[in-house]
């Protein structure tokens, strides 16, 4: 996998008093009540999950509030702590986006989300220096791939500027499903770190779509 691969550059958007990201208090934590209702709603939405013991890192990473998505109806391959709120939108991102655009552009069921991972502790492109990256705080996933029932791989890599017309408004229309979703949503447009992924992020330099 491209080291160049896993996150977002993002223009930081003029935030007045703002302190640094890193400075910022990072997401609720296990025990908060945005975190139970969190719970709260994946339970009621047949999500199942496992909540994760709140941990802090070295360089200011940490994984709070934490959920390990164990069934969310279509199988996921390298998700690992993401923040609830994360994991929320990515499972309805997954419901009422993905298989409704794969139903409408590819005529088939997806039986399989492939990802780079969430929680990593990085800086944003991996660049020695830069602000952390929302991967830092658990809050991210990168997508990059989609299995079909009939064997198809759609991946983001080859299909967003692909031959296949079908599969790139599929892969446009799910990106924006995400930034509908999410605070951040990036694609191979957005720079050349992501021509291999869709990154979508909770974070706080949102709203981004690009
Ligand atoms: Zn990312």
């Amino acid at each position: 996998m491209a080291l160049a691969a896993l996150t977002a550059c993002i223009p930081r958007s003029d935030r007045g008093r703002a302190p640094p990201r890193s400075a910022m208090p990072p997401a609720a934590d296990r025990g908060s009540p945005d975190t139970l209702q969190c719970h709260i709603d994946l339970a009621r939405e047949r999500i199942r999950f496992r909540a994760l013991p709140d941990q802090r890192f070295a360089g200011g990473c940490s994984a709070l509030g934490a959920v390990q998505l164990t069934d969310m109806g279509i199988p996921v391959t390298g998700l690992r702590a993401m923040t609830c709120p994360t994991a929320r939108q990515f499972a309805r991102w997954a419901r009422e986006s993905v298989q409704p655009a794969a139903d409408q552009w590819l005529r088939g069921r997806i039986v399989r989300i492939e990802t780079f991972g969430t929680y990593a502790c990085r800086t944003r492109n991996s660049r020695p220096g830069a602000r952390l990256s929302e991967h830092a705080f658990a809050n991210a996933v990168d997508v990059s791939a989609f299995v079909l029932a009939d064997g198809r791989r759609v991946t983001v890599e080859h299909g967003w500027r692909g031959e296949d017309e079908r599969v790139r408004r599929f892969l446009r229309q799910i990106h924006q499903g995400g930034c509908r979703r999410f605070s951040v949503g990036l694609s191979p447009d957005a720079d050349a770190n992501h021509y291999n992924h869709l990154h979508f992020d909770m974070g706080r330099s949102g709203p981004y779509c690009r």
